[in-house]
């Protein structure tokens, strides 16, 4: 059987449930396909965690429901491995009831016209004169195989990414996830009897042997029902669940557990390209990620509302190639695409570091609260270097602040090659040479190997 849509999004978790919502408010007719059946839409392993500035963001085009929004947050607690050290970084928030919030969009896009296809999985992409012209699916309850042809089909698979990875080598989009770049993560959502401290604040907590390369948290929908787990660097090969059942499952009077599971997540500078022939990626399909933290909610969001307005930019001029498509790129370099590149410059150097390094760093301020509320909204600037270099004659460990001051100052050169991502796509490989060109020194000065192809 063919089915014929101007688009087909594939995946109906936040990304592509917003963006099929998006397209069809604009008219759009939308295929969005989701593999988990109906029951299922909105059950997602995560920290849950997502900044205000991400719903203000979206109201101007959806209003969530205040009841999907269970925790006022008001910041973050960052503790040192030694637990010695404390920082309170202030920051807007809300723990989200997930599964209702998936639910619920998925139920807007419906609403706003788009076709819900549940129990459907995407198998292949289809390609036809050098373009994706759809996608082929298994209907999972009849057995049955369709096919779902579009102008344009939007990879929003979460970080399989299963249209993007099945495109042939030659388009840049199929851009493999290297283990390097790549969190493993897992987390249980339970009651406890008592109440955790300051429940407006999420924690994390640094710590490598925990959560080498990675932290571990405790998020509160309320001060006795928490989300918690920890995520690992993919190269490492660690276990997050053992690791949770060794160290924090200890930690806390467990009434009772309402979901567990784990997940990987790509922490990474931003794809080549989140676009080509006939085909976008939105959400952790386009590795839209905070490769810091691991957030990517907001992220998911900021990728179905940009790629949804190139989109029809693409339906108004009439051509769905990656030229027409390719501001969406110039979009996402823009507003996040730059600093979430910094924050993956910093993300490298952070994963050398062992507990003491931490416990030092974090002792003596070498970067400050304000910093790192800076350089999380704002990205890193020139001030932060300049601070750095001063601090280089004054304090200890200069291997450590050296290995800071590096990561400060590539990652400003970094962000700023992301702010000069090409307006065209025959620019690209001239532009990513220099990436890699730039990434190559940075690695080499603190002690990494090459990049990883
Ligand atoms: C343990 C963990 C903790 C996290 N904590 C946070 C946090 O606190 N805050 C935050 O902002 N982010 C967090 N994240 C990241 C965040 O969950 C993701 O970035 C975000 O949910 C991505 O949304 P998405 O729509 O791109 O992908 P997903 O939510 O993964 O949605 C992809 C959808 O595609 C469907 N699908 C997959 N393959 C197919 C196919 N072949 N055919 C049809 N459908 C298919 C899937 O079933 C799924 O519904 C965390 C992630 C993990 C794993």
């Amino acid at each position: 059987m063919s089915l014929s849509y101007d688009v087909v999004v594939v995946g109906a978790g936040t990304a592509g449930a917003y963006t099929a919502y998006n397209l069809a408010k604009r008219g759009f007719r939308v295929a969005l396909l989701e593999s988990k059946s109906g029951d299922k839409v909105g059950v997602k392993t995560c920290g849950d965690a997502l900044g205000k500035h991400h719903v203000d963001r979206m109201a101007k085009y959806l209003t969530p429901n205040p009841k999907i929004l269970v925790n006022d947050i008001k910041g973050v607690e960052l503790f040192s491995p030694d637990m010695r050290t404390k920082y309170v970084i202030p920051g807007e928030g809300y723990m989200l009831d997930r599964f209702n919030w998936g639910k619920w969009l998925v139920k807007e896009a419906i609403n706003a016209g788009a076709e819900f296809y549940e129990g459907h999985t995407a198998t292949v992409p289809i390609l036809e004169n050098g373009q994706v012209s759809g996608v082929k699916a298994n209907d999972n309850r009849q057995g049955t195989h369709k096919e779902f042809r579009g102008r344009i089909v939007v990879d929003a698979s979460g970080s399989v990414g299963v249209v993007r990875s099945r495109l042939p080598d030659t388009w840049p989009i199929s851009e493999r996830l290297h283990p390097e770049d790549v969190s493993h993560a897992y987390r249980e959502v339970f009651y406890i009897d008592g109440s955790v401290e300051n429940p407006q604040y999420i924690k994390i907590y640094l710590d490598q042997t925990i959560s080498p390369g990675g932290y571990w948290w405790a998020f509160p929908y309320s001060s006795d029902f928490l989300n918690v787990g920890l995520g690992v660097w993919g190269t490492l090969k660690v276990n997050p669940n053992a690791n949770y059942k060794r160290y924090l499952e200890p930690r806390y009077r467990i009434k009772n557990k309402v979901h567990m599971g784990g997940g990987f997540i790509p922490t990474r500078r931003p794809l080549k390209t989140l676009v080509w022939n006939g085909i976008v990626a939105v959400g952790d399909a386009a590795a839209a990620v905070n490769p810091l933290h691991g957030g990517g909610i907001g992220q998911a969001l900021l990728t179905g509302e940009l790629a949804s307005k190139a989109i029809e930019r693409a339906f108004s001029a009439g051509r769905y190639d990656a030229a027409t498509l390719w501001s969406y790129n110039v979009d996402y370099m823009n507003e996040w695409g730059y600093r979430q590149a910094q924050l993956d410059v910093v993300r490298l150097m952070l994963q050398t570091l062992d507990n003491d390094d931490l416990n030092f760093g974090l002792s003596r301020k070498l970067l400050t609260e304000q910093d790192v509320l800076d350089i999380s909204s704002r990205g890193v600037t020139l001030s932060v270097v300049d601070k750095l270099r001063l601090a280089l004659q004054f304090v200890g460990r200069p291997g450590l602040l050296m290995k800071l001051y590096n990561a400060m100052s590539y990652a400003k050169r970094i962000g700023d090659l992301y702010l000069q991502y090409p307006q065209r796509p025959e620019e690209l490989d001239r532009w990513y040479a220099k990436v890699v060109e730039t990434y190559r020194e940075y690695r080499d000065k603190i002690g990494l190997g090459p990049m990883p192809a």
